[in-house]
């Protein structure tokens, strides 16, 4: 299984995305962002591309989220170790390069790993988020992103 189709919530495009996904039985990410050709799944620019990462606008911003792009490895990797020190050093840069580029202040950056019932990704093929909602003032509220499951209290 290379995506989840559990966790296309409240997206109805994007759950039919991920079922031509699985329907073509390939990884998306590795037909996307790894054979240095325009996405086949994914509708948005390559924001940044090196040897070892892509960065793009994210297809399904979390809820309040005012900016967020994805960050994918040019490899098929599942898990952060399998990735060499080279690829780390990279993505500070392309962390700092696409931070730049959208003149954002501050953002979270998110990486979940691993299976996907555990973490609420939608895609194997190891990636991150990078997310910035807006200022805390009067009447905002925290944004929240899937990270896990817990039972109900
Ligand atoms: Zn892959």
């Amino acid at each position: 299984m290379q995506v989840n189709t559990a966790h296309a919530v409240g997206s109805p495009e994007y759950l039919e995305m991920l079922e031509r996904i699985e329907r073509d039985k390939v990884c998306p990410f590795c037909v996307d962002f790894c054979q240095d050709k325009p996405p086949t799944y994914h509708p948005n620019q390559i924001l940044l591309g090196t040897k070892w990462w892509v960065a793009t606008p994210s297809v399904r911003k979390y809820k309040g989220a005012v900016k967020q792009f994805l960050f994918v490895p040019k490899t098929h990797v599942l898990e952060p170790w399998q990735l060499p020190e080279e690829a780390w050093a990279n993505l500070q840069f392309v962390i700092r390069e696409v931070t730049k580029m959208e003149n954002m202040p501050a953002a979270a950056f998110l990486m979940r790993f691993g299976d996907t019932d555990y973490t609420g990704a939608s895609v194997v093929h190891l990636h991150a988020n990078l997310i910035m909602g807006v200022s805390r003032e009067e009447g905002t509220e925290p944004l929240l992103a899937y990270i896990g499951y817990q039972k109900p209290e």
